[in-house]
């Protein structure tokens, strides 16, 4: 696989980095990416992945496009209310990057179907609102051993880290969640510029972990304050006792 002269232009600001570098760009490139969920955290996601030509991007989502959406997932416009959100967002990557070979799948994951939607890629991205859904797509990423970036954000906080083995997010949540489906922010609210920086944070931490960059980010959660502006870093312990990776 090489990079092509419009791919080593687009790609310019990228590849002149030393960390990054045309070695670089070409794991991006060879990545396959799955981003469950293409709400608020996938559509702050989304935009990065595809300017920094992640090769295969699968897109995970059963919802369609409704009128309190557009407060805070920018990939979608007025006049798409009622459309698939995967369809838009495969629109958009489409037109934004036409190197992108763009899968969409328009079901809800959950425990049947998620072992056979996520295996054969390499990273996954997790960006859906109710902790039942997070758990079943951590487990599976524990089952196929497949690196995952879970990301969150109701009212003023924002959460996102980056899992590989132990610890796992069931590790961090325990079991108490499974059946839990009300944590969603159609309830608490949540503010939309908070959905749109943890969603790009997700995007960088995915970027670092296909090409390799910094130390390993693995286990420790990033959390973002919307009132304080203050961001803090905790280290997740693995559970010896997790029904997933335990
Ligand atoms: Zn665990």
């Amino acid at each position: 696989m090489a990079l092509s002269d419009e791919e080593l232009d687009r790609y310019a600001r990228h590849i002149v980095l030393p960390q990054i570098g045309g070695a670089g760009q070409l794991r991006l490139k060879a990545a396959q990416v799955a981003i469950v969920g293409a709400g608020g955290i996938g559509a702050g996601a989304i935009p990065a992945l595809t300017g920094a030509g992640i090769g295969h991007l699968t897109i995970i989502d059963d919802d369609r496009v409704e009128l309190s959406n557009l407060q805070r997932q920018p990939l979608y416009a007025e006049n798409q209310i009622g459309e698939r959100k995967v369809d838009l967002a495969a629109r958009y990557i489409g037109k934004r990057n036409p190197h992108i070979e763009c899968r969409t799948i328009p079901d809800r994951i959950d425990g049947d179907n998620a072992d056979a939607i996520l295996s054969d890629h390499d990273l996954i991205i997790d960006g859906t609102d109710n902790f039942a859904t997070r758990l079943v797509v951590s487990d599976a990423a524990v089952r196929l051993g497949i690196p995952l970036i879970s990301a969150a954000a109701q009212q003023f906080q924002s959460q996102v880290a980056l899992f590989r083995g132990k610890p796992c997010y069931r590790c961090f949540v325990g079991d108490a969640f499974d059946a839990d489906d009300c944590d969603t922010c159609a309830e608490l609210g949540v503010l939309g510029a908070l959905t749109g920086t943890i969603g790009n944070f997700a995007a960088l931490l995915a970027i670092r972990t296909i090409v390799g960059i910094g130390p390993d980010a693995a286990g420790t959660l990033h959390l973002l304050d919307g009132l304080s502006l203050g961001w803090r870093q905790i280290r997740i312990a693995a559970d010896p006792a997790c029904n997933a990776c335990g």
